[in-house]
């Protein structure tokens, strides 16, 4: 060995290896307008701004695994229109591929028109779903190998439920790790929580899962993992995460931020960095800490995708606050 070998200061770790996720869920333009008061029904106001920015819980997830270093397929349907190309182009800059968006010919891609008055920050929304109703079973199917090469597979329930079925039932039978975002929450069969490896409700979808809105996160976790779900990470804003798993519950806390600006997308930013930290081969305890870490970034700024951090903010984060 020579002797610049021997004093040489040891060298980084090596990175993690990059974790291989596939996202099966919607694709939207979300179209967002200021006005001084919400106008009543029948009413027409005008608004003082406006912005169309990419959103729907599945682009969003696969944006934030992304940034955070993962190789990301996304299994979507968008219109064969200027917003789905729009979308496609957008999902491509972010290295994301795109083999499997589709392009539905009949359909528009979905959006989401939101009204936000600016005094209060009170807010109406209209989703029209469009193309995101037509991700089907067979869409699943064509994306079949995609799933196969996966390490983590993420779902969310803004599209078709036996879509959703489909993909978890694939990727479990494939053995991977398959992660549900159960947003916007509805019943679920326990057949399909059987197929699930962990659950990332918020407190509110664990509440409505569990069937009884007024019990505690972990009451709530240890039932839904009494009907066959693997582990359940509750998500409790500020406060972090709750994990239920076999070996019991346990809180990992948030990380706190200086100023928390705007939530939209935290619960998208956190199941996009579990599924990267879990794909990488980091235990459920330590994914958890990775994805506070990175959603309390995205609280920090404006937005939903505009505000999904990327690997090496998070990084400085966690070691400037170990
Ligand atoms: P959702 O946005 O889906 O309702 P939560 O509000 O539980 O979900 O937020 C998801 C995650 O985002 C939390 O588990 C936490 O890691 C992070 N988070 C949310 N709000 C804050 C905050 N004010 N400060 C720090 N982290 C936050």
């Amino acid at each position: 060995m020579s002797d610049a070998a021997a004093t040489d200061p040891p060298t980084d770790a090596p990175p993690p290896k990059r974790a291989r996720v596939v996202v099966v869920g919607s694709a939207n333009t979300d179209m967002t307008a200021r006005v001084a008061r919400l106008p009543k029904p029948g009413e027409t106001v005008l608004g003082t701004g406006f912005e169309s920015l990419p959103g729907g819980k599945g682009a969003n997830q696969a944006v934030a695994a992304a940034r955070l270093g993962a190789v990301v397929t996304l299994i979507a349907c968008v219109g064969a229109d200027g917003l789905g190309d729009e979308m496609v182009l957008g999902l491509e800059a972010e290295g994301i591929d795109t083999r499997h968006v589709v392009r539905d010919p009949d359909a528009p891609t979905g959006v989401a028109l939101i009204t936000v008055d600016e005094a209060t920050g009170e807010n109406v929304i209209v989703v029209a779903s469009g193309a995101n109703a037509k991700l089907s079973v067979g869409l699943i199917d064509m994306a079949e190998d995609a799933i196969r090469d996966a390490d983590v597979v993420i779902c969310q329930l803004e599209s078709p439920l036996e879509t959703v079925m489909a993909a978890l039932r694939l990727a479990r039978q494939a053995g991977k790790t398959t992660i549900l975002n159960p947003a916007p929450a509805q019943v679920l069969s326990d057949e399909l929580l059987s197929l699930v490896s962990v659950l990332t409700p918020n407190e509110t979808e664990a509440a409505l899962l569990a069937g009884n809105a007024a019990v505690t996160p972990e009451a709530a976790a240890k039932t839904l993992r009494a009907r066959g779900i693997g582990q359940v990470a509750v998500t409790l804003g500020a406060a972090g995460v709750l994990l239920a798993a076999s070996d019991g519950e346990t809180c990992v806390p948030g990380r706190a931020v200086a100023q928390a600006v705007d939530t939209t997308a935290a619960g998208d930013c956190f199941t996009g960095a579990l599924a990267v930290a879990l794909g990488e081969g980091k235990s459920l305890g330590e994914a958890a800490a990775f994805a506070n870490a990175a959603a309390a970034l995205s609280v920090t700024k404006n937005g939903a995708q505009p505000s999904l951090p990327f690997r090496f903010e998070v990084e400085e984060f966690l070691e400037k606050f170990l």
